[in-house]
């Protein structure tokens, strides 16, 4: 047999070839070039060798395969594009060819006349499972580790190799759509209990079982490929169906806005694709496929949630040189809120914690929200006892700071409060050895001010979490003036560690998440003084693609921290640093109301006891004359949030605090969930393009105020013709990205 670079393959006696797809030097098996190219000739190989029964296709890593490469999927952009400037007439055509390879291929595995067997080990995503779905029979291991998923739609585009159209021929349509528009992964056990897994066994018999599914006479020929097939359910035309698809795009629509292309596709593929022969289905896929990838919503999407999170992910921002910080042990000071949440993703990661409080108590109240988190996850499965167990033998509460003589990095999270910090500092200092990073958690303090007060800032930086920690994947890394590569590079393999995204900022009030959330919620302060109806502005926010309304959101984020950075803000800046009007909003309701906010269940919301569900306060209408809704143009309201949250992020690199787009758009999205069908915040201006969203940003300025006037940076972008991810090329080259 020939040598292959990517795949492994050996025939036992009973001329059953096990393929083994083992990528060397990477940790998990993705689809490139190459291996398409190989499969392709393994494909040639196994049908045309007679002595070859049949095959069992599994992975030599811990997980089975992530699926398509980050090379793969630029290069389908890149492909479009330079078809597009090359030869227009037939850049659809040649895309459509393309993006047909890996649809003909997995088609033409299916149809060798050879029984094909995938054995499951790990994960299988994407690309990986659509191969899997081409094989005749497929075995599953019941490890823990094995998730099974159709995720494109999370990066705008949908399972564009036979997946719309196999997995509805193998399961319901319900469930197909709901396992496909929302992209969630399934186990082993689920999988086969909606029949798309034939069998669920133990990892070291999975091979075994999947040779034992050949040897006993499984049939080379899908069930769709068999004279009087009829899809689960009755295909398309039953009183089942009759009900379901009315109902399923009446779901999508409210889940989405109707902002993701790519979800509306899989709708598309699967109820055209049930009503014709299986290739002429497969046609039909690749043609929204192909429509799909030529979309913005496609292109920002990938860009940002596929490429720019996993760069960022593996440090593209860490200085060069500086040796790989490995943890052994991390300090946490403040065990309060945020304090004990930063010391549960640590002791996560397998890092021993120690958790610094003013007394053993409320250290030990500290190390309690660990407890809960383990004792839920255990409860629920998520851990075993000894797992859980561990981890919390990870921490330990302590009120002596001598606890932090070896802990290489120190994380502060004590009150908001210069004074309180600068003695935390201090006395951190007077015990940590010589090389230990010293990393703060404050959210309004900048970072450069703080390090005044430390004998080593250049050892000093910000590492600013997102609450709830445990869920948030964000972490913003803050360079004070005098933070050092060393500081930096520690910041960011910590965040890697935690399995967190970083993106790294530059000093200023609000560093650059908080500054365009309050935009946001500015937004709808306005829009309640004009007299919109409060349930127009959150709906309006949703619409536009925000996943929580900007009032809620000030209800989780409290109203009198709003009425706090408000009066700070006038403190430091002067009186015309706020909108007057604002002011008085905020301290209405929490002066004179005393509605801070979710927390003392009285907001712009109200918080019945549960299992009631909140309501907006029905007084906030009678705060300001109210419009009549049938005036006010949503879609105006939708803009105004959008583009008051791009006109922010746009100025936080106009003054060089996000110096990278990248950045800006991962932790708009991660930080915010600003509308992630746009890409993120810049990709929303270059998706329309910066001299749109000029003139747009002008017509509001003249309606809505002059926090819409666009910049002069944004001028002279538009007049050049200019995008951020040209302007400020991540890749440093001077070309245009798009
Ligand atoms: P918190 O009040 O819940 O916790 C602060 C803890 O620090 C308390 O347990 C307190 O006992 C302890 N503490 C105070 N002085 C101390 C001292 N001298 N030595 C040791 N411990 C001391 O506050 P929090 O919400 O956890 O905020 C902590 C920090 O995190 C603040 O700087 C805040 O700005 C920042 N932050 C908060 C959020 C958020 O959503 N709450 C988000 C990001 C950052």
């Amino acid at each position: 047999m020939t040598n292959y670079t990517n795949f492994k393959i050996e025939t036992d006696a009973d001329g059953i070839a096990l393929i083994t797809w083992d990528m060397p030097e990477k940790s998990m098996n993705v689809f490139t070039q190459e291996v398409m190219e190989e499969l392709n000739a393994i494909v040639d190989q196994t049908t045309a060798d007679t002595a070859v029964k049949g095959v069992v296709f599994t992975s030599g890593k811990s997980s089975f395969s992530g699926g398509a490469d980050l090379s793969m999927i630029k290069s389908m952009f890149t492909f479009q594009q330079e078809e597009k400037k090359k030869d227009p007439d037939n850049a659809a055509q040649k895309l459509f060819d393309l993006v047909g390879r890996m649809t003909g291929l997995f088609r033409k595995l299916e149809t060798s006349g050879k029984p094909w067997v995938s054995a499951i080990n790990g994960t299988c995503m994407g690309g990986a499972f659509e191969l899997s779905l081409a094989c005749h029979g497929r075995v599953a291991s019941n490890s823990k580790s094995v998730k099974i998923a159709l995720p494109e739609v999370k990066v705008g585009i949908f399972p564009g190799a036979g997946g719309t159209q196999r997995v509805p021929r193998l399961t319901n349509a319900q469930d197909a759509l709901q396992m496909m528009t929302t992209g969630s992964s399934l186990t082993a056990v689920r999988a086969k209990a909606l029949g798309l897994v034939h069998e669920v066994v133990d990892a070291d018999k999975l091979v075994d079982a999947a040779k034992a599914m050949i040897k006993n006479g499984l049939k080379p020929v899908q069930p769709w490929d068999e004279k009087g097939y009829k899809a689960p359910g009755g295909g398309i035309w039953t009183p089942a169906s009759a009900q379901l698809w009315p109902a399923a795009s009446g779901i999508l629509r409210r889940e989405t806005y109707g902002n993701y292309p790519g979800a509306i596709a899989i709708l598309k593929c699967v109820y055209e694709g049930l009503q014709v022969p299986f290739d002429t289905a497969l046609k039909i896929e690749q043609r929204y496929f192909t429509e799909i990838l030529q979309t913005t919503e496609a292109f920002s999407m990938i860009r940002s949630l596929f490429v720019s999170m996993q760069e960022l992910g593996k440090g593209a921002r860490r200085p060069a040189g500086v040796p790989k910080s490995e943890f052994k042990h991390v300090g946490v000071v403040g065990a309060g809120f945020m304090g004990a949440s930063i010391a549960y993703v640590t002791a996560a990661a397998g890092i021993a914690v120690t958790l610094i409080d003013r007394d053993m108590e409320a250290a030990e109240k500290g190390k309690a929200h660990s407890e809960g988190l383990v004792k839920d996850s255990v409860g629920k499965g998520r851990l075993t006892k000894e797992e859980g167990e561990a981890l919390l033998s990870r921490i330990t509460p302590s009120a002596d700071y001598n606890d932090l003589k070896s802990a290489g990095l120190v994380v502060e999270a004590v009150f908001e409060d210069r004074q309180v910090k600068k003695d935390v500092i201090e006395k951190v200092e007077a015990v940590i050895g010589e090389d230990t990073i010293f990393a703060s958690n404050t959210s309004t303090l900048p970072i450069t001010g703080l390090a005044k007060n430390s004998k080593r800032p250049g050892q000093f930086i910000g590492i600013h979490f997102f609450s709830p920690v445990e869920k948030m994947m964000l972490t913003e890394v803050i360079l004070g003036k005098e933070s050092g590569d060393r500081a930096l590079a520690t910041a960011l393999d910590y965040v890697a560690a935690i399995k967190k995204t970083p993106i790294v900022v530059n000093d200023t009030r609000g560093f650059y998440v908080n500054r365009c959330v309050f935009r946001y919620i500015h937004e709808a302060y306005d829009m309640l003084i004009e007299g919109v109806p409060p349930a127009m502005i959150e709906n309006a926010a949703k619409m536009a693609g925000m996943p929580v309304g900007p009032l809620s959101l000030n209800d989780e984020v409290a109203i009198d921290l709003s009425q706090k950075i408000l009066k700070a803000t006038v403190a430091d800046l002067g009186e015309k640093a706020v909108d007057p009007k604002h002011l008085a909003l905020i301290n209405k309701l929490v002066d004179e109301l005393d509605r801070r906010g979710r927390k003392n269940g009285k907001g712009f919301y109200e918080y019945p006891a549960k299992p009631a569900k909140k309501y907006l306060w029905p007084e906030l209408k009678t705060l300001y004359p109210q419009k009549n809704a049938d005036t006010i143009d949503v879609e105006v309201l939708k803009q105004r949030f959008l583009a008051t949250i791009a006109l922010e992020a746009a100025r936080t690199m106009e003054e060089g605090i996000v110096t990278d787009p990248r950045e800006a758009d991962v932790g708009s999205i991660l930080g915010f969930g600003f509308a992630p069908y746009t890409g993120g915040t810049l990709s929303y201006i270059d998706g329309m393009g910066v001299k749109a969203f000029v003139t747009m940003c002008e017509k509001l300025a003249k309606d809505y105020g002059d926090h819409f006037k666009p910049t002069a940076l944004l001028k002279e972008m538009a007049e050049r013709g200019e995008t951020f991810y040209g302007r400020f090329d991540p890749y440093g080259e001077k070309k245009q990205a798009a």
